[in-house]
């Protein structure tokens, strides 16, 4: 179990360094976390807390959010991850939904007054009977009871609990729908956590960098279970996303591995201070989480020198990572492919409409099977029986080409493939077109109705500073003879920002409905 793991690694490397919370400026060994941990898990024994009670946690990053993962993983109860941008009509939903009996939670953060939105909706929760804020009394009594209680009482719980048990429920981004509860078991996302840190050559020397949140996979498992399991330490740089605060943990911290999705490090790279960062220590890192820009990855290997850099590809179903490059992969494909499928785990591409294992080459939609494929969704047996198939191969939705020496390239996902005309387009080779274009920072494209083709395509850009707004005119000249003519967008909205989600996802949903408007 994720208990199990946890304490041998406390006994392996009880000295080193485990958790630094730079807001905070504090930071724990592997054996003063276990200290917190174990009163943690031992005040909600005493609480009555226990095995398969959902205890739900909504808060940015921060050393207590990492508490409360290894404590209620140590006692069996079944952590419930809450997007830290929900207000009160998602938070309502996901206690009711998850039957959350503890909320544990900040008391705010920035513009959110989590204490006021979760003091509106508890007459309506239930199941909810405990609500205990971060640096509040309740929270300090909580570690206080744990510190005085038996804890012999801990150790037998832990023998109960089995690998297979579900321990967490973690809440997908929401970047094509409502997000759903995917219900992860310790072998799950211990086994991810564990092989993603494998791969990136982790040891006890490894302080890694973590932008991303925790309430998401990404800072959880890829971050967090693949720290301890391996000895490395985990390093906040603030509560959410910030590109200076983050380059500052990598210099102070000496982090030899930083993370983000293609928009954390396209910030970063532009941030006007970046040149003045030291930033030598880093050797590794990965970036996720949706399509990794072959220029953005040319940039974090040359500017950030994180020359073993690695590409994951997964989803929160997955717990979450399904295939990922390796540092001996060829630079050629390190940039351009999410890698090879992961230990212990099989991944095919399928037609969609026959359901048959596509030809080399061919596009289809990626299938996963293995130790990651979650339990199923939280009391949603009909979204799951959709999801995973009778010979467990869970349906991931992005479209994919797998070439002969299994390496995998992700299109796109199956409901942001554009049909124009009749021919099948990829938004994605038309954004990494545009990434090359001088003075565009970003660009994301997408289909709109169109009544002589059924959909047109439209290019969403942010333009460097400084540059001129590009004109559907100046696009189409740069397009022309170099993408087939129906590739080239017929229309263009520059923008400042694009609708993401708190994982740092293009919305595309979003752009859609908003294009559609301002089209008329
Ligand atoms: P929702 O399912 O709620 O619409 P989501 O799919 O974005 O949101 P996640 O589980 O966080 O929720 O993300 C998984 C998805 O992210 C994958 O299905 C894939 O579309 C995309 N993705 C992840 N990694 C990569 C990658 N390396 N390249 C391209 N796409 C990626
Ligand atoms: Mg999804």
């Amino acid at each position: 179990t994720i208990g199990d793991n946890f304490d041998r690694t406390v006994q392996s490397f009880g000295d080193r360094d485990a958790l630094v919370d730079r807001p905070k400026g504090q930071r724990w060994t592997y054996r003063e976390l276990a200290a917190e941990v174990d009163a943690l898990a031992l005040g909600l024994l005493e609480k009555g807390i226990g095995k398969g009670d959902r205890v739900g946690i909504w808060a940015p990053n921060c050393a207590e959010w990492t508490f409360t993962q290894y404590a209620t993983a140590k006692i069996g109860a079944i952590l419930v991850n809450i997007n830290p941008a929900y207000r009160s009509h998602e938070l309502e939903y996901v206690l009711n939904q998850a039957g959350i009996r503890m909320l544990v939670a900040a008391e705010k953060f920035k513009t959110s007054d989590y204490a006021g939105m979760i003091a509106e909706v508890r007459p309506r929760c239930e199941a909810l009977t405990d609500v205990v804020l971060l640096g509040g009394a309740d929270w300090t009594a909580l570690l206080e009871a744990g510190r005085r209680a038996d804890r012999a009482r801990l150790a037998d719980v832990q023998a109960t609990l089995s690998a297979d048990d579900p321990i967490n429920i973690q809440y997908t981004s929401g970047t094509t729908g409502f997000p759903k509860g995917a219900t992860l078991s310790h072998h799950n996302i211990l086994n991810n956590g564990f092989f993603v840190g494998e791969l990136c050559g982790y040891t006890e020397a490894d302080r890694i960098c973590i932008p991303v949140p925790f309430y998401h996979c990404f800072g959880m498992v890829m971050g967090n279970l693949a720290a301890t399991s391996h000895g490395a330490c985990m390093v906040i740089p603030a509560p959410s996303f910030e590109p200076k605060a983050t380059l500052e943990a990598v210099q102070a911290e000496r982090c030899t591995s930083l993370y983000g999705v293609p928009t954390m490090f396209i910030a970063e790279l532009s941030d006007p201070s970046f040149e003045s960062f030291d930033l030598s220590s880093l050797r590794t890192g990965i970036m996720a989480g949706s399509p990794c820009p072959v220029e953005v990855m040319k940039q974090v290997i040359e500017r950030m020198g994180m020359a073993e850099v690695s590409i994951c590809y997964g989803m929160t179903e997955t717990s979450p990572v399904s295939t990922q490059t390796r540092a001996d992969d060829s630079i050629e494909r390190r940039v351009s492919t999410v890698g090879r499928v992961g230990p212990h785990l099989e991944v095919k591409i399928v037609d969609p409409e026959t359901g048959l294992t596509a030809p080399r080459g061919e596009p289809g939609e990626l299938c996963t099977r293995g130790y990651s494929v979650m339990l199923g969704y939280w009391e949603q047996p009909d979204k799951t029986a959709e999801a995973i198939d009778a010979a467990r191969w869970m349906h991931t939705g992005d479209l994919a080409v797998m070439d002969d020496e299994g390496y995998v390239n992700i299109t796109g996902r199956i409901k942001d493939m554009v049909i124009r005309g009749g021919e099948n387009i990829y938004p994605r080779e038309i954004e990494e077109f545009l990434y090359t274009h001088p003075d565009i920072l970003d660009a994301q494209v997408i289909g709109v109705p169109d009544s002589k083709y059924g959909e047109e395509l439209m290019a969403w850009v942010r333009m460097r500073e400084g540059a001129e707004a590009l004109t559907a005119e100046s696009l189409r000249e740069f397009c022309s003879g170099k993408l087939a003519h129906y590739k080239i967008p017929r229309y263009v909205h520059v923008v400042e920002e694009f609708p993401m989600t708190v994982t740092g996802k293009v919305r595309k949903v979003e752009m859609r409905a908003k294009s559609v408007e301002l089209l008329g």
